[in-house]
C-alpha cells in the first residue's frame, strides 16, 4: 500500500460481527473468558483492546514499523522510553525540545540517577562528542519545538549505531507523511497523537513505534505494568483524525510556506524560522530527508516582546492556544505557555527568547490567515 492508502486503511478490516466499516469503540474494560484460561485475545483494557490495537497497527503501518505501542499522551510515550534505562545510564538528547521533556528530564528522572547532556543535534559531530561510556540513549526531535531545528536522522543514526547506542526520535512536528525515522536508523520513533496524527484538537494521546522485537515487548510490558493507555473512544477519535492525515498535512504545508514567506518580507518581523524557506539553516537536510516542510513557524518582532504580545492578543482568527497541529491556526508565547518550566537562563542558552512567537498554521484558507496577521500587526506596537 501506498502511503495515502495506508492512512485509510492499513490494519482496519471491516468489523467481524457485523461488516461495519468503521471499527466500534470496544469501551469495555474486561472480558469473559470462555473457560479457565480460554480467551479471545483480549483479558482485561490495560492489557489490550480491540480499537486500541487497530489503532497500534494502523500507526506502526504509517511509520514503517512492525510495532505500535499507544499511550495516554505524548510525555507517557516519552517517559516509557525512560523506563527502559536504568540508575546510572546517561543520554544525549536535542537541547531544543518540547518544554515539557525537559521538565520531565530534568525535574524527575534525574532523581533516579539518570544524566542527560543536551546538544545542538543540528550538528551532530556534538551528538558524538557528548557520548560517555555510560550513555544508553541518543534522543532526538526534528523538527525541534519551538525553534524548529532540523536534525540529519542518517548521520546520527550511523554514530548510534557505531557505538550500540539506542536511537529515539520524537517525530511529532513532522508526522509518518513527511518522514520516517526508522528508515533513518532511529530505533524508536516516537509521537505525540495530540498534534496532527488526530489533527483536531480532539485528544490527548502518544504512540512509540518499532521494528525491533525486544523493544516492543519491553514497551508493552511497560505498558500494561503503568497503565498509562489511552481509552477506547481517544483510541477511535484519533483513528478517525488519521485517515485524513495526507490531505490535511498537504495543506499544512502549503500554507505554512506561503505564511512563512509573507511574514519574511513584512517590515515589522525581525526573524521567521521554517524549514521551507531558503534562510533556515537545515533547508537543505529538511528538503532531503522530509517530504514536505510541516505547518510549524517561528518568528521574532522587531519590537521584540511588547510588539509579539501585542499582535498575539490583537488576533481575531488565528487562535491563541497552547497546542499545535490542528486544523485551527494556533498562535503560542513559548516564554510563557508551552517552555514556561525551562528556567530563564537555560532558555535564552538555547535562543528561546522572550519574544519568540510560534505559530502553528492550520488548513483555512491561507489568505484568511495572512489578513488576520496582517490586521494584528499593524496594529501591533513596542
Ligand atoms: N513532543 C513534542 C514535540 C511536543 O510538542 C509535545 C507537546 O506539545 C509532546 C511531545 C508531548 O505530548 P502530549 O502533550 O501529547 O503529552
Amino acid at each position: 500500500m501506498k502511503f495515502d492508502t495506508k492512512v485509510v486503511r492499513a490494519g482496519i478490516k471491516p468489523d467481524p460481527s457485523t461488516g461495519a466499516i468503521v471499527p466500534p469503540i470496544y469501551q469495555s474494560a474486561t472480558y469473559v473468558l470462555e473457560e479457565v484460561g480460554k480467551d479471545k485475545g483480549y483479558d482485561y483494557t490495560r492489557a489490550s483492546n480491540p480499537t486500541r490495537e487497530i489503532l497500534e497497527n494502523n500507526l506502526a503501518a504509517l511509520d514503517g514499523g512492525i510495532y505500535g505501542i499507544c499511550f495516554s499522551s505524548g510525555m507517557s510515550a516519552v517517559d516509557s522510553v525512560m523506563k527502559l534505562l536504568q540508575s546510572g545510564d546517561h543520554v544525549v538528547c536535542s537541547d531544543d525540545v518540547y518544554g515539557g521533556v525537559s521538565r520531565l528530564y530534568n525535574n524527575l528522572i534525574v532523581n533516579y540517577n539518570i544524566s542527560f547532556t543536551y546538544v545542538d543535534s543540528s550538528h551532530p559531530d556534538e551528538v558524538e562528542e557528548a557520548i560517555q561510556e555510560n550513555t544508553k540513549l541518543i534522543w532526538i526531535e526534528t523538527p525541534t519545538n519551538p525553534l524548529l531545528k532540523v536534525t540529519d536522522l542518517s548521520a546520527v543514526g550511523k554514530i548510534a549505531k557505531k557505538h550500540g547506542i539506542l536511537y529515539g526520535v520524537d517525530s511529532t512536528f513532522s508526522t509518518p507523511a513527511l518522514l520516517r525515522p526508522l528508515e533513518f536508523g532511529a530505533d524508536i520513533t516516537m509521537h505525540s497523537t495530540t498534534k496532527y496524527l488526530s489533527g483536531h484538537n480532539q485528544i490527548i494521546g502518544g504512540v512509540l513505534i518499532t521494528n525491533n522485537d525486544e523493544l516492543a515487548e519491553k514497551f508493552k510490558f511497560i505498558q500494561k505494568s503503568v497503565g498509562a493507555v489511552p481509552s477506547p473512544f481517544d483510541c477511535w477519535l484519533t483513528l478517525l483524525g488519521i485517515k485524513t492525515l495526507s490531505v490535511r498535512m498537504h495543506r499544512h504545508c502549503e500554507n505554512a510556506l506561503a505564511i512563512a514567506e509573507y511574514l519574511e518580507s513584512h517590515p515589522k518581523i525581525e526573524t521567521v524560522t521554517y524549514p521551507g524557506l531558503r534562510s533556515h539553516p537545515q533547508y537543505e537536510i529538511a528538503k532531503e530527508q522530509m517530504e514536505g516542510f510541516s505547518g510549524m513557524i517561528s518568528m521574532e518582532l522587531k519590537d521584540g516582546i511588547s510588539a509579539g504580545i501585542s499582535l498575539m492578543n490583537n488576533l481575531k482568527l488565528c487562535s491563541l492556544a497552547e497546542s499545535l497541529g490542528s486544523v485551527e491556526t494556533m498562535i503560542t508565547h513559548p516564554a510563557t505557555m508551552t517552555h514556561a518550566d525551562v528556567p530563564k537562563n537555560e532558555r535564552f542558552s538555547r535562543g528561546l527568547t522572550d519574544g519568540l512567537v510560534r505559530l502553528s498554521v492550520g488548513i483555512e484558507d491561507k489568505q484568511d490567515i495572512i489578513d488576520d496577521l496582517n490586521q494584528a500587526l499593524e496594529l501591533s506596537k513596542a
